[in-house]
């Protein structure tokens, strides 16, 4: 019988994520379908509980339910728990299961570039995806991780969580240059021309990465390009948690390389393979 699969959210029209999976489906021959379906927050509990009578096989989670969905669902991934948000569920013998996928995203789009685990790695931003990060980022075997964020004790308490460090923004943009990876994780870039902290002191020898792809290219990522930066934009990331939950539902691994050029180039941008 054909298996369906969904991303549910609130605004959700703009997903790539039924394009991308759509296309993995039909690549592998398997005969199942994902579709958008946009779900109010007052209408979540009603839509979970349909999802399970209409017999989805897994579905996403996209905003603003990654963490409302969690006490709808039978149980709960290590991932899912530690972040307290999922963003991806299957069924399994029956019961939905909760996982987070988007802290392992960003590693393996990380890990697709040249970085050292033991050098120093800096991660702007102490938000839920930044958590995500900071913890998948421990668990892959970065050793010197230190967290900086515009509410300092934000980034304290997620230092204090994961062995990391925790600096105030002033300190991080002074020593910039002793960072050999840069993970920015705030939504500053998103919609205006700004930084979220000053790039004055970046090295060009630095690896860059920003996890937001639409823009492809934020004003940070463009300013450490042109300090001659290795940079790293999220569609790896947004590619590389879907290929996660794809594997998690199939059990295949599908090719993130040619997914990644594919976004890219319906997000208007050109594709440079490395
Ligand atoms: P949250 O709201 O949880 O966190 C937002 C973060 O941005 C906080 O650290 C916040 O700092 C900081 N911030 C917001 N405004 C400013 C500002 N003006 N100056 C400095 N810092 C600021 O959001 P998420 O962590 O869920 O998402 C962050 C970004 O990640 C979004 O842009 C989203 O698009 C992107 N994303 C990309 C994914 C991908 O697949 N590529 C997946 C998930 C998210 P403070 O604590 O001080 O408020």
């Amino acid at each position: 019988m054909k298996k369906w699969y969904a991303v549910i959210g609130d605004p959700i029209s703009h997903s790539l994520s039924p394009y991308m999976h759509d296309h993995w489906f039909e690549k592998h021959g398997i005969d199942a379908s994902y579709i958008p379906v946009h779900v109010e927050p007052k209408q979540l509990e009603q839509a979970l509980r349909s999802m399970k009578l209409l017999g989805a096989s897994g579905f996403n989670i996209t905003l603003p339910h990654k963490q409302a969905a969690i006490p709808l669902l039978d149980e709960l991934d290590e991932t899912a728990r530690i972040m307290n948000a999922v963003n991806t569920v299957a069924l399994e013998n029956g019961r939905y299961r909760g996982f987070n996928t988007d802290g392992d995203g960003f590693v393996r789009s990380l890990l697709s570039y040249p970085v050292d685990k033991d050098r120093a790695l800096l991660v702007i931003g102490a938000g839920g995806a930044a958590r995500g990060i900071v913890f998948a980022l421990s668990r892959a075997g970065f050793t010197d991780i230190t967290i900086t964020n515009r509410t300092f004790r934000r980034a304290q308490e997620l230092a204090d969580e994961t062995g990391s460090k925790a600096i105030v923004m002033a300190d991080a943009e002074a020593h910039l240059s002793e960072f050999a990876t840069i993970v920015q994780t705030t939504s500053v870039g998103l919609t205006e021309e700004a930084l979220p902290l000053s790039l004055t002191h970046l090295g060009s020898g630095s690896v860059v990465a920003d996890i937001i792809y639409n823009p492809l290219e934020t004003p940070f990522l463009k300013e450490a390009k042109a300090k001659g930066c290795l940079v790293l934009n999220g569609v790896g990331m947004f590619v590389n948690q879907g290929a996660i939950a794809f594997e998690k539902w199939t059990g295949i691994r599908p090719d993130t390389e040619e997914m990644i050029q594919l976004i890219t180039e319906k997000l208007g941008g050109n594709y440079v393979n490395r």
